[in-house]
């Protein structure tokens, strides 16, 4: 009698999710199951510290995650390349090496992709994006070392854009000047009012100007508001235009209407059971969570969870997403806002508490960051 043919899951991306997964394949290895890990870098920055490593808070190793250590433990293969189609009726991933893998079960946690032209403003595609994340940063730290910017603009009023605008005020000399143009949504505009409040007298106070409109052209030396208003740049920071990979149309996979691989409860593809997905790249249809680093953390257990009972032929349970969480703000220096719902606080305390967390996170998947000397 031969042996069955082992099962292959396929891990698309080592994103704050897939982390569980791993975590839970290095504790129980179902039976005569291939795993390969695909992932473009051997791993994984970790976005809710990179404020603090621009303030000069952290060093880089200390805001990432090595992927290899965690599939070696976990039994997986590694594969250093990206997904860049998926023909979800043949169940294959082709990747960006020529290469195209099938799979029995697939796991997707690849994140957003940063899209200047579906933004839809002019010139931008001229400046540099946030994601790649690598990229930016290896980026960033070229800049760091040869001749620093003397005037920033943040294009972006989100948490992102709201925590590296800080982030550059507290790391450049006090001459330089940082601006922050939020979009015409303002500043922080799905937060509740207490957290705007607060954010916008932490830019006050640290001397970041706020610029609360719509950015009408913007290139790599200035960006131009709706009112006609000039800014010049030496460093523009794009933090806009997340979307969706273009890779997932024309997959098969049932999509929502942003373009999000459109899961249910369980997050399973609402098309095809055998596919889940977590973080940004995937949008439940039950009741759309926010894009965020926090959620696509929370979803790990779950994810873990389903993907491995699926393996082993049990039902998938639903992930009751928490209705709320504690969200964290950086403010360059070693402050912060928390916001709980409506309530909103900031002190040095909170930064101390977000230190916590963040580098409790870190040493649960192998990275022991303790912040760098003041
Ligand atoms: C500067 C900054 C600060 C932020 N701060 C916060 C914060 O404090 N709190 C918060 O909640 N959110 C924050 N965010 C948002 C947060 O980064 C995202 O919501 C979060 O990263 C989404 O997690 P994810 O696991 O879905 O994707 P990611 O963290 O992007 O992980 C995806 C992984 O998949 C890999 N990958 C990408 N494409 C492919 C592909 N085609 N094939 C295979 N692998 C691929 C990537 O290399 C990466 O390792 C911040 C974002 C930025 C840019």
């Amino acid at each position: 009698m031969t042996a069955p043919r082992p099962q292959r899951l396929l891990l698309l991306g080592g994103g704050h999710a897939q982390l569980a997964v791993l975590q839970a394949l290095a504790q129980q290895r179902p039976a005569n199951v291939e795993v390969v890990l695909v992932t473009p870098a051997p791993r994984q920055v970790y976005s809710g510290m990179l404020p603090g490593w621009l303030a000069g808070h952290y060093t880089e190793a200390q805001c990432v995650i090595a992927l290899a250590p965690l599939a070696e433990a976990a039994g997986v293969t590694l594969r250093r390349a990206a997904a860049v189609g998926l023909d979800a009726a043949a169940r294959t991933v082709r990747l960006d090496d020529g290469g195209v893998l099938g799979y029995d079960v697939l796991s997707v946690n690849t994140g957003p992709v940063q899209d200047p032209a579906a933004w839809g403003v002019p010139g931008q595609t001229a400046v540099p994006t946030l994601r790649p994340i690598e990229d930016w940063l290896a980026r960033t730290t070229r800049r760091l070392a040869e001749v620093p910017p003397r005037r920033v603009v943040v294009v972006g009023g989100g948490a992102a854009g709201f925590e590296l605008a800080l982030a550059w005020r507290h790391r450049l000399e006090a001459a330089a000047e940082v601006s922050i143009v939020t979009g015409r949504s303002g500043l922080l505009a799905n937060y509740p009012a207490a957290v705007r409040r607060l954010g916008r007298q932490a830019l006050a106070a640290r001397g970041v100007r706020c610029i609360e409109a719509a950015a009408r052209e913007v290139s790599a030396e200035a960006v131009v508001t709706a009112d006609g208003q000039r800014q010049a740049a030496d460093e523009v920071v794009l933090a806009v235009g997340t979307v969706a990979p273009r890779w997932l149309q024309g997959s098969g996979l049932a999509l929502a209407p942003d373009g999000g691989l459109a899961t249910r409860a369980t997050l399973q593809s609402v098309s095809h059971p055998e596919v889940f997905a977590a973080g940004d790249v995937a949008s439940r249809l039950d009741g759309p969570l926010p894009k965020s680093g926090v959620y696509a953390v929370r979803a790990g257990a779950a994810l873990a969870e389903n993907v491995l009972g699926r393996l082993a032929g049990r039902a998938p349970q639903p992930w009751a997403a928490p209705v709320r969480t504690l969200n964290l703000l950086s403010l360059g220096e070693r402050s912060a806002i928390a916001a709980w719902g409506p309530l909103a606080v900031q002190g040095r305390w909170v930064w101390r508490w977000k230190d916590r967390i963040d580098r409790g996170f870190m040493a649960r998947h192998g990275t022991h960051a303790k912040p760098a000397a003041t």
